[in-house]
């Protein structure tokens, strides 16, 4: 978990402000969070019903 996680749980972050900040956080994070954070912002950008 970091702090884009938090914030895409809470709904305080919307998928285009979570892959901005995903693009400064992404050399301080772990590949294998980074391609987690990836799939967690493709699952906020789909339509919700
Ligand atoms: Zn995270």
């Amino acid at each position: 978990m970091c702090l884009i996680c938090i914030d895409l749980a809470k709904n305080v972050l919307s998928a285009k402000e979570a892959r901005r900040a995903l693009g400064e956080m992404r050399v301080k994070l772990d590949k294998q969070h980074v391609a987690e954070v990836e799939a967690k912002i493709a699952e906020a950008e789909k339509p919700k019903p």
